[in-house]
């Protein structure tokens, strides 16, 4: 028999408590807890050898026995003149994920993942096809926002648009943030911690594709993170057909789930709609979404449509996505055109896959 040597514990999973306990294992002073924390969060130190505050022995002794980060940078694609930056990373089993930086001259937004692939399997998606790899911890979700912010702060990501930090996180990448929820949150309360990272609540969204325990639990957390719910059709027959997830979860009970989300928390939610040509996209689609969610405090995205090798499908054409947008607005119902953002990378919504992109 041989036995196997568990992984070294990656620093960024753990709590501030969790590193507190470390250190008095180590028999470290206790103000050393707070240094590491500040280094890894507020200073973001690539590397212990960076934490220059530390005595030189600690250091050490912290290379030796636990990790800084476990996500190694496998490719790295810039668009968008440098606006738009995708990255794709490997875990230590060897899946994989990717993420995004996306700047805008008011923010600096980072689209996260937080599995490896996804279960849900959403006819228009990328990520879907892959099926699920694995769920990633706390840290490995924190990490990937910790690599932009680095990058920014030191400025050594060359693009048209200038921010020093990153101003808003949206967890929209590979996989459904509800279906790994403790995970997820736990990076949630890291990176929104006062003593830490310390990234307004208000700054986070959160999309599900519509898992309904997982709103109900979203609506009595905490901080007031934003929400966003995957619509994609305005009945159930369609939106079966393209989430196969409304099955589990039709209609009527998502919505009324959103209501009673919006009554608790009062905030206002976002629908996001993927536009496709012939599918979803007619007046009869807009006037029956309209009479799904007029009245509730929320927020249309329309968003065009964006090529996944295979997928059997269209983007909407320009006068369709104009007229769906009246007839919600006719109605009353506030409603965007997603910004188009590194189509030619595959970084835009639905394309993350974690697959070779032609040169
Ligand atoms: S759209 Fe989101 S929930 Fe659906 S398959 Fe893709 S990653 Fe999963």
């Amino acid at each position: 028999m041989t036995l196997e040597t568990p992984p070294a514990v990656n620093l960024y999973d753990l709590t501030l408590p969790e590193l507190g306990d470390l250190m008095k294992r180590w028999g470290q002073p206790a103000f050393r807890t707070k240094q590491i924390w500040t280094q890894m969060y507020r200073n973001l130190a690539p590397s212990f050898d960076a934490m220059s505050d530390l005595p030189a022995a600690l250091r050490e002794r912290l290379k030796a026995e636990v990790q800084l980060g476990v996500l190694k940078l496998t490719r790295e694609q810039v668009a968008d003149d440098g606006d738009t930056r995708k990255v794709l990373w490997q875990l230590p089993d060897g899946n994989v994920l990717e993420s995004v930086l996306m700047r805008y001259p008011d923010r600096a937004t980072v689209c996260i993942s937080t599995q490896s692939g996804c279960a849900m399997g959403c006819v228009f998606c990328a990520t879907g096809r892959m099926g699920l790899l694995r769920n990633l911890t706390p840290g490995q979700i924190v990490e990937q926002v910790l690599y932009f912010a680095r990058g920014l702060k030191q400025d050594t990501f060359d693009s048209v648009t200038h921010h020093e930090r990153v101003t808003n996180i949206v967890f929209m990448g590979m996989g459904e943030p509800f279906a790994n929820y403790d995970r997820w949150y736990a990076s949630v309360e890291r990176l929104h911690d006062p003593q830490g990272f310390n990234l307004g609540a208000r700054n986070l969204t959160v999309s599900t594709v519509g898992l309904v325990p997982g709103i109900r639990r979203l609506a009595s957390e905490k901080l007031p993170i934003n929400l966003a719910i995957s619509l994609h059709a305005p009945n159930d027959e369609l939106r079966s057909a393209l989430m196969p997830v409304n099955k589990k979860y039709p209609i009527t009970e998502l919505m009324a789930a959103t209501q009673e989300y919006i009554e608790q928390t009062h905030r206002r939610v976002s629908f996001e709609y993927v536009l496709l040509q012939g599918q979803n996209d007619t007046v009869e689609h807009a006037e029956q979404l309209a009479d799904l969610i007029q009245g509730m405090l929320c927020h249309v995205n329309l968003i065009p449509w964006n090529p996944v090798p295979g997928a059997p499908l269209e983007r909407s054409h320009r006068k369709r996505v104009q007229e769906f947008q009246q007839v919600l607005q006719n109605r009353g119902i506030a409603c965007t055109v997603r910004m188009e953002r590194g189509v030619a990378i595959a970084a835009a919504c639905g394309q993350l896959a974690a697959v070779p992109q032609p040169a």
